[in-house]
């Protein structure tokens, strides 16, 4: 069964859902209308993975002040901890396991609060499901992509033909980090950059220019924090996107919504 179905089976069950959508949803939906679109769905909460990705920092930035000398790169991005455990298993030291991904932070804070309900991750990502099924079974995340929630609106919009309210607002919302899609979005949302020097962060995004940053980071000693995400550009290129904007649409998109 896909994940769509599986979604629209819990829907059309009346299970207690909580929507955590990430930070990049603004390149698909109205940040005016996405949680009434989902409520109508059926979702009892809809919250923005910006809440887990604060907590993301709070903790990078922790190891970065409690351990002056460390050097760690960042984990966020699934494509990449499992690109680093089948290529490089030798820099697998370096890598912040430690540190929670917005996903799975958020996943905990909902988990909290609402004990009853089941998260439910939207996003652009593909990767995210086997994080949650491989690595974080225990938060019992159903992953989606917005490819495969248009499917879902798509399903129920066929059955009912519901129209949505202009405006409705999170039930858990935070704007400090709602660049984290984007490149670097890391970095400059926790405060990082006020505390290391600027020869000492390193920003990359995009396979194809991994490898160069990882032997660099190896090789230059100086660099304390490799902020790195799998797709070039950031999550705001994540597969699960269905969007014919370019990537500086894309930014626009996000940086407006982060600066509304
Ligand atoms: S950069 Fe791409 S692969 Fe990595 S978390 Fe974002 S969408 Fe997923």
């Amino acid at each position: 069964m896909s994940d769509s179905d599986k979604l629209i089976t819990l829907l059309k069950q009346k299970a207690k859902l909580v929507a955590m959508i990430a930070p990049s949803f603004p390149i698909m939906y109205d940040p005016k209308t996405i949680v009434s679109k989902l409520k109508s769905i059926g979702f009892t909460y809809v919250v923005e993975v910006a809440v887990g990705a604060k907590e993301t920092n709070r903790q990078a930035v922790s190891i970065l002040k409690n351990n002056p000398h460390t050097r760690f790169i960042t984990s966020p991005c699934s494509s990449f901890v499992r690109y680093m455990r089948t290529k490089h298993p030798d820099l697998l030291h370096y890598v912040a396991f430690e540190v929670d991904s917005p996903m799975v932070a958020t996943a905990g804070i909902v988990k909290k609060k609402w004990p009853e309900h089941q998260p439910v991750f939207i996003g652009p990502c593909l990767l995210k499901k086997l994080e949650s099924s491989q690595d974080r079974p225990d938060l019992n995340i159903l992953v989606l992509t917005y490819r495969e929630l248009d499917q879902v609106f798509s399903h129920f919009s066929n059955e009912s033909n519901k129209t949505y309210e202009t405006y409705s607002s999170f039930d858990l919302s935070e704007s400090s980090t709602r660049i984290y899609p984007i490149d670097g979005g890391l970095t400059d949302s926790s405060g990082a950059r006020n505390l290391l020097k600027e020869d000492e962060i390193r920003v990359v995004s995009g396979v194809k220019n991994m490898e160069a940053a990882l032997t660099e980071f190896e090789q230059n000693k100086k660099i304390r924090l490799l902020d790195v995400l799998f797709c070039e550009g950031g999550c705001i290129m994540g597969p699960g996107i269905a969007s014919n904007l370019k990537i500086q649409e894309r930014k626009d998109k996000i940086t407006a919504y982060a600066h509304s």
